[in-house]
């Protein structure tokens, strides 16, 4: 069964989400031995889904059995308004983990009746049903109807307000009937100024108070969570005999000791050895990790994400690293502002097998890690950048009629097609290894003298070294390019993105404020100003559309050239008159007509705003005495049949847990 012919990216879309697929290229080409890992993993990176739902809000596990219910046993009309308000909002409820939005944290209103919902309920099977201790379906839908539509009842996940007690009024489940200033003595309490190697307090708990005495209920294999947690431990255990070395073995049981006991201490020796668990191929996060959804910023949901390396991506920035001299010595600033020695960074690119948690379906591009502070100063951090989840954003981005919107020509759009992604990449690296490094400041320049165009200026500078590099015939030599004249694809759409598309981001009336943002600009109108009497970029009307034109690239690469060396000089002089004089000018005022037009055609292409991923599907192929002897993947399953997989495959708590 060869699925790979009818891969399509995109897989479903409602609401502001677009749910797409991601590749895991290389997965055949692994031995068994490594192929068995990563299934094992998988599996316990699926196990602890039902916690994270938990985590968001007391009722999620509840509501979600309830709809899931009437969406696989409804008799009525599939295509009546109030059924497919309920497709909708599950569809919702799954991709939020919960009855919040993923991003946003409030709370979305479903567009079908109380009514509608409660006689549907009445026709399903109790056994269906998440009655607990005898409860009646009047009861389940008086006590859960006010939180699924009641507007004022958990109206967000997670609230910030300044002045309000931010852990009574948040709908996470991390605190219970604790107020604000009594978690703080709490866990202020338990801080200690001598402590040089402090555990991260709170991570893996819930703060209760019980006959008035506030005290921690610790998620682990016998505590709170613990079915689920089991389960993480079983599939842990599995993997175990496959580790690929022996520290990562050490890791894993470190790992299944700290979820047996609860032992933050366990979990920072976990930590420590997981950061030094470099020579594997493969590598794995499985736990509370991320404390974002807790108001207070201390207790962590519980995600996890297989992977390896990606070495192909990893050898392009190993690559540009081995050569960062020679790209310091030929870049075109004055001698005076440039390093004697440079070091180059090389990242780390990996290709994610499986998302589950906190990561599923909405993901991170990009993981560092751990977060305890201490470990990261005396011990490190890993950093990786996901390639295929980077990928496969790409893609879908070539087949959502943006380019078709806004770029000149069919020719233009048939370059960026060939060559928009290899120098997307390329630019990334080059900023990201050689850009930030290359430079230095002029002996008694304050590093702090930009003060707020500090940022704005290092961006442009890291930016600046990237394009003037992508035309350079260096990175055919150096085989990361096969053809001179791919650079272009990149020089257009960056113009295109700083002068116009990234308005799309921006209300009408408002400046370009975020420091990324402001660069870019900066870069395409400094660019567009400085070469308008040659016509280097023109800005043509066609049918009262504003669209950009490049006429002459190689005009395009010394206008960059030139803006480096410029803003190389403010960097290591510290002028910071011109460096504000660079960023007012070019990159925060926005002309408002063309905003307007800009907003009003991307508002046609009906985009959604966020997207997150399915899973493939890894299944062992077993020989006849029941031993594994291979591992498939496969890539069909949609997005509602993987939901309902694993509300079945892993259900793994109660629907209450207290
Ligand atoms: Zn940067």
């Amino acid at each position: 069964m060869d699925d790979k012919l009818d891969f399509t990216y995109s897989v479903d879309r409602f609401a502001d989400i677009q749910v797409i697929r991601y590749k895991v290229p290389g997965f055949e080409d692994l031995t068994l031995r490594q192929k068995k890992l990563i299934y094992f993993l998988s599996k316990a990176a699926l196990e602890g889904r039902d916690i994270l739902y938990d985590q968001n809000g007391k009722y999620n596990l509840r509501i979600r059995k309830m709809l899931e219910a009437v969406y696989l046993h409804y008799d009525g009309d599939r295509s009546d308004k109030h059924f497919l308000a309920l497709e909708t909002y599950l569809k919702r409820v799954w991709f939020s983990n919960g009855i919040h939005h993923h991003y946003a944290t409030d709370k979305f209103i479903p567009d079908f009746s109380p009514e509608f919902f409660r006689e549907a309920l009445k026709h399903i099977d109790p056994n269906e049903l998440p009655l607990t201790d005898g409860m009646t379906l009047d009861e389940l839908c008086d006590e859960i109807f006010p939180i699924i539509f009641d507007p004022n009842v958990m109206p967000k996940r997670v609230n910030q307000a300044d002045g309000e007690d931010v852990v009574q009024t948040s709908a996470c489940n991390y605190y219970s009937n604790v107020s604000q200033e009594e978690a703080e003595q709490f866990y202020n309490a338990m801080k200690s100024e001598d402590d040089v190697y402090p555990v991260m307090y709170g991570l893996n708990s819930r703060l209760v108070k019980e006959n008035g005495q506030v005290k921690e209920v610790i998620w682990k294999s016998d505590g709170l969570y613990g079915k689920a947690i089991d389960r993480i431990i079983f599939w842990l255990e599995k993997a175990l005999p496959y580790a690929e070395t022996p520290e990562q073995a050490e890791v894993i049981r470190t790992l299944i000791d700290y979820y047996r006991t609860g032992d933050l201490r366990t979990f920072d020796e976990y930590s420590i050895l997981w950061v030094k668990d470099l020579d594997a191929h493969i590598d794995f996060t499985n736990g509370f990790i991320e404390s974002y959804g807790d108001p207070l910023g201390l207790k962590a949901s519980w995600e996890a994400i297989v992977n390896f390396k990606d070495v192909v991506a990893t050898h392009r920035t190993e690559v540009l690293s081995e050569n960062a001299a020679w790209f310091e010595q030929h870049s075109p600033v004055d001698k005076r502002f440039k390093k004697s020695k440079v070091k180059g960074v090389s990242a780390k690119v990996i290709t994610a097998t499986i998302l589950g948690g906190d990561l599923y379906p909405s993901s991170a591009i990009g993981i560092n890690l751990p977060n305890s502070n201490w470990i990261r100063s005396v011990h490190g951090s890993k950093s990786v950048t996901i390639g295929n989840l980077i990928d496969s954003y790409n893609k879908v981005a070539h087949g959502n009629g943006f380019y078709e919107e806004f770029v000149y020509s069919a020719d233009t759009r048939k370059m960026i097609d060939k060559y928009g992604d290899v120098t997307d990449d390329l630019h990334t690296d080059l900023h990201e290894c050689l850009g930030h490094g290359s430079g230095q400041l002029l002996p008694g320049t304050d590093p702090d003298a930009l003060k707020v165009y500090g940022s704005t200026i290092e961006e442009a500078r890291a930016d600046l070294f990237a394009l003037y590099y992508l035309a350079d015939k260096k990175l055919v030599d150096l085989q990361l390019l096969n053809d001179d004249e791919a650079f272009k694809a990149q020089y257009y759409t960056y113009i295109l993105n700083g002068l116009m598309t990234q308005l799309v981001r921006i209300s009408l009336g408002n400046n370009v404020e975020e420091a990324h943002m402001r660069n870019r600009q900066l870069i395409a109108r400094w660019a567009y100003e400085h070469g308008k009497e040659e016509k280097v970029i023109e800005l043509v009307k066609e049918n009262g559309k504003t669209y950009l034109k490049i006429n002459d690239y190689e005009r395009l690469r010394s206008l960059f050239a030139e803006l480096l060396a410029e803003i190389q000089r403010i960097k290591s002089e510290g002028d910071f008159e011109g460096a504000r004089y660079l960023v007012e000018t070019y990159g925060v005022k926005i002309d408002p007509v063309l905003h307007k037009e800009i907003l009003e055609r991307y508002e046609q292409l009906h985009l959604a705003p966020y997207k997150g991923f399915v899973n493939p599907v890894y299944t062992p192929v077993v020989d006849k005495d029941g031993e594994i002897i291979d591992v498939e993947i496969s890539y069909a399953e949609g997005y509602v049949e993987q939901m309902l997989r694993y509300s079945k495959d892993y259900a793994n708590l109660p629907y209450v847990n207290n």
